[in-house]
């Protein structure tokens, strides 16, 4: 049985999320403050987290981001509708997905079933070494030649991403849909972006990559270094 931690202040959403879930078969905790919140998914261990954006005592993505410090717990967030900023900053802090209130109770039974699905298939808590690099999932650390890289949720996504599928190559689309779960729209200078980035931290460039290749018109690959 999977145990869902939903932090919400809005008491009829609560309520309706926890009873829809536990009806389910999810064993389900809720809260009602951002500290109380915590305090859940520290002592609980969840599979899941259910977040919602606006709470009374603490902004929800500081919270993500306290949540982000100590577990790698997966975290849907809910936000209200035309907040998309709200969900964009979400997702960048390392939410694995998001609802948009109003939603049906079949909607987030949906959203939480496909991120467990996905936690259970990348679950693998290997360190993946690709040369000299070396990347943690479970601890969500890099380090290069032995060196901590100091890189954002984000980067360490896309760079976990990359090296899960090393010497593959990737789309920039498919980095989209798969670390930024943005599978429709969004942009892929985004992507580009966060390219160069990474980049800089494992000391290369686009003109001089060399974990970093980009295969012109289909996309990057995580590679050896050839020397
Ligand atoms: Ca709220």
């Amino acid at each position: 049985m999977a145990s869902v931690v939903i932090v919400e202040d809005e008491q009829r959403i609560r309520e309706l999320m926890a009873r829809a879930l536990a009806d389910r078969g999810f064993d389900v905790e809720s809260a009602s403050t951002a500290m109380d919140g915590l305090q859940a998914v520290v002592h609980g261990s969840p599979d899941l987290v259910i977040l919602d954006m606006g709470l009374p005592d603490l902004d929800g993505r500081e919270l993500l981001k306290m949540i982000r410090a100590v577990s790698e717990v997966p975290v849907i967030v809910a936000t209200a509708r035309g907040e998309d900023r709200d969900m964009v900053s979400a997702l960048n802090a390392g939410a694995d997905d998001y609802v948009v209130k109003p939603f049906s109770v079949d909607q987030l039974e949906a959203r939480v079933n496909a991120v467990l699905r996905r936690a259970k298939t990348n679950g693998g808590t290997h360190p993946l070494v690709v040369g000299a690099l070396e990347v943690d999932p479970g601890a969500r650390r890099a380090r290069l030649a032995g060196m901590p890289l100091d890189l954002s949720p984000k980067e360490f996504d896309l760079l976990r991403y990359l090296a899960e599928r090393q010497g593959e190559v990737v789309s920039r689309r498919e980095l989209l849909a798969e670390v930024w779960r943005q599978p429709y729209g969004g942009s892929e200078k985004t992507v580009d972006v966060h390219l160069s980035w990474l980049r800089r931290k494992l000391g290369e460039s686009a003109s001089e990559p060399r974990y970093v290749e980009t295969v012109f018109g289909v996309g990057v690959r995580l590679v050896e270094p050839t020397e």
